[in-house]
């Protein structure tokens, strides 16, 4: 199998990245994250679900890095890296005959970033790199018929981002992108327990507090728990005991700003498509749209119907998949113009 050169999907996110493999699906879904040695080496120790395991477990000179933030590469040799790996992982051990790639790209990036992607893609073993723009895979992924003169909004909460697309025959016909998603939510969680509490948590604890209390809605009953961080004064460990309220007016900003993000979007939608929007209401995909209450709050807010995707953290790679399995009914039918080449 590993002589076979297959086609394989590759959505790059800034916490998490998954490819999908021609008749087998998503195959690799692991953290955008990579373990390095310190120091000027810097090579690559473990990538995705192992780096993330020895976060926290490793000797010094260890340090787990993110290659990807808010929507970019920022370490151009980690990625490389990190993909190839993946790529090893998806199609076996030896792959002789290179893979075509086909990669998402948000649509915010610079032109300079999303070369940057596709060279990427390249030097981690594809013969081929193939760009699409993320909105349109997510709109893919979710089922929507973006093939047809019928506008469709898609609003993708990711980690580092959110991106904000109304996407018709074939192609994104507006989108906007704010770097606000997951992550900020975090960093005001863990501002928020060290301004009030003068305890200092990191991003994994903030994350957790996240998922475990947080909401975009002030819930009906409160729910606590408590937290273990350090004083910001006396750097000894400490716990104080927080509740959902408060942690729902930690993440209130970053939660308006997906909000006005997306009434930027509507005002600047010509008025076919605002209606189709209105007719059709809203999708929302990425891990960031699973925070409780945040497809109600947006409905609440805009008075558009709000619908949550099945599975919000695959659409983008389901959207690949979509591409990878149909690729050449789409070239039959001369709907391929969202295909850009790397
Ligand atoms: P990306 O594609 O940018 O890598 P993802 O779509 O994988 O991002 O989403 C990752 C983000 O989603 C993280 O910030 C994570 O904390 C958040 N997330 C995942 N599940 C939930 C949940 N149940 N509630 C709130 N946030 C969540
Ligand atoms: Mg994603």
């Amino acid at each position: 199998m590993g002589f076979v050169a297959r086609d394989l999907g590759i959505d790059l996110g800034t916490c998490n990245t998954q490819i999908y493999v021609k008749h087998k699906g998503i195959v690799i879904n692991e953290p955008t994250i990579t373990l390095v040695e310190a120091g000027n080496n810097r090579r690559a120790i473990a990538v995705g679900d192992d780096a993330r395991i020895m976060i926290g477990r490793t000797a010094e000179g260890y340090i787990a890095a993110r290659p990807m933030q808010e929507g970019v590469i920022v370490d151009f040799d980690l990625t490389e890296i990190m993909i190839e790996s993946f790529i090893r992982k998806a199609i076996g051990v030896s792959y002789i005959v290179h893979p075509r790639l086909f990669v998402s790209y948000p649509s915010s990036i610079s032109a300079i970033e999303r070369r940057a992607v596709g060279e990427v893609a390249r030097y981690a073993g594809g013969r081929k790199v193939y760009l699409v723009e993320k909105p349109f895979l997510s709109a893919l992924g979710c089922g929507l018929p973006v093939f047809e003169p019928n506008g469709c909004m898609v609003v993708d909460i990711g980690g580092g981002t959110t991106d904000v697309a109304v996407v018709s025959l074939g192609g994104v016909v507006i989108s906007h992108s704010i770097r606000v998603g997951g992550s900020k939510m975090d960093e005001a969680i863990a501002a928020y327990i060290r301004r009030e509490f003068d305890i200092g948590i990191g991003e994994r604890t903030a994350e957790e507090v996240k998922l475990d209390l947080g909401s975009a809605l002030p819930l009906q009953g409160e729910r606590r728990a408590r937290i273990r961080g350090k004083n910001a004064v006396t750097t000894l460990p400490e716990t104080a005991e927080i509740n959902s309220t408060q942690i729902y007016q930690a993440i209130r900003e970053p939660c308006q700003a997906i909000v006005r993000a997306i009434k930027w979007v509507l005002e600047r939608t010509p008025p076919e498509l605002a209606s189709d929007v209105m007719h059709n209401g809203i999708y929302l995909t990425g891990g960031g749209s699973l925070l409780y209450g945040m497809d109600q709050m947006i409905a609440s807010e805009l008075g558009i119907r709000v619908l949550l995707a099945r599975e919000p953290m695959d659409c983008a790679a389901l959207g690949l998949g979509y591409i990878i399995e149909n690729l050449d009914l789409l070239e039959h039918l001369g709907r391929t113009s969202f295909l850009k080449e790397a």
